[in-house]
């Protein structure tokens, strides 16, 4: 499997495997250490970088972007993906808000994605993502405000996040250029998107979803319910079967095997990890290698369904 993908029909080629820093702040890296991890991520070929104004309570893109200051080849070698559109309550680092709510209004847009460029310390956002479906979206109004940041040159593409077939549909009925990518909660245990028609629009329309959380945000190899439990036992006989020995991870080959899962739908998906350990990259990027026949995909599909395939 290709290590780099066009994201979308008329899209930008972007990692399979993504970089996620929703978590940067706790993992307390030095600017060094956050270098070497990027470093060694665009060793192993990941070179999409998936970030959020609200990460760390808007702190994230601007440890992102001191680690990176100064280094326009490093930044050129990379995709920068990030989004807008939630106002968090009582923050440190943007005050003013009371209630948590959403904004996907033309201001707030504009004004976001300028914070987030001074934040990453970047000229351009590769792709921006609306975060969350926002119930007093004017679809016209966001769409203006995407036309002024394309046209300025300060975002490339666009795309969306958490938003339902018609939500999708109701912003691209408005917009000249394709939303490449919505962003989802996709993983061996959150199957909601293949039955929801959200994959199933993706695959028609040739969007590429990105999965967030694509090994259930760690619950994976921590949850003890009996769901995760079944998963589990399955993603390690096929990780068996595979000749998977976990050896980067210690954990045989479960997180390979969920990875091949996400990869192995038409739909293209680009997991979004969230690990703060080179290895872990490493082992995911391992699981391009590895195609799930259907019959080990559809086990999968009933462990985690708890159901025989009907
Ligand atoms: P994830 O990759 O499912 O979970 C990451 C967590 O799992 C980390 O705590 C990691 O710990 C742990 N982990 C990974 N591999 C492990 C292993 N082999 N053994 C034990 N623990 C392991 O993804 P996520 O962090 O929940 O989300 C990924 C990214 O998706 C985020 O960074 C963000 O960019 C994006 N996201 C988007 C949305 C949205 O609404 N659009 C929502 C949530 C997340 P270590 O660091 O110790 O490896």
């Amino acid at each position: 499997m290709t290590a780099r993908m066009q994201m979308g029909s008329n899209g930008l080629k972007c990692s399979r495997i993504i970089a996620g820093f929703w978590r940067l702040k706790n993992w307390n890296y030095s600017t060094q250490q956050l270098l070497d991890f990027i470093y060694q991520c665009l060793d192993v070929g990941v070179t999409t970088m998936d970030h959020a104004d609200i990460y760390g309570d808007y702190s994230c893109e601007s440890i992102f972007g001191k680690a990176i200051t100064g280094k326009t080849a490093l930044r050129d070698k990379m995709q920068i993906v990030t989004k807008c559109g939630i106002r968090l309550q009582n923050s440190e680092n943007w005050p003013g808000v009371v209630h948590q709510h959403y904004n996907t209004g033309y201001d707030h847009i504009i004004t976001s994605v300028e914070r987030s460029l001074k934040n990453l310390n970047t000229d351009y956002i590769d792709v921006l993502l609306i975060h969350r479906p926002d119930a007093l979206m004017d679809a016209d109004e966001t769409a203006r405000a995407f036309d002024k940041l394309l046209k300025e040159g300060k975002v490339r593409y666009f795309g969306v996040s958490n938003f339902s077939p018609s939500q999708f549909n109701l912003l691209q009925s408005r917009l000249q250029q394709p939303l490449i990518t919505n962003q989802i909660e996709c993983s061996v245990s959150f199957l909601d998107p293949l039955h929801d028609r959200t994959l199933d629009q993706c695959q028609q329309l040739r969007v590429s979803p990105m999965a967030w959380s694509p090994l259930g945000g760690g619950n994976l190899f921590t949850d003890d319910s009996e769901k995760t439990g079944r998963i589990r036992n399955v993603l390690k006989t096929i990780g068996m079967e595979a000749g998977l020995n976990g050896q980067k991870t210690g954990e045989y080959g479960i997180d390979q095997v969920a990875i091949a899962w996400l990869l192995r739908h038409p739909s293209n998906i680009f997991p979004v990890l969230g690990t703060s350990k080179p290895e872990r990259i490493r082992s995911a990027v391992d699981a391009l290698e590895i195609m799930l026949s259907r019959e080990q995909w559809y086990r999968i599909w009933s462990a985690s369904t708890g159901t025989p395939v009907p």
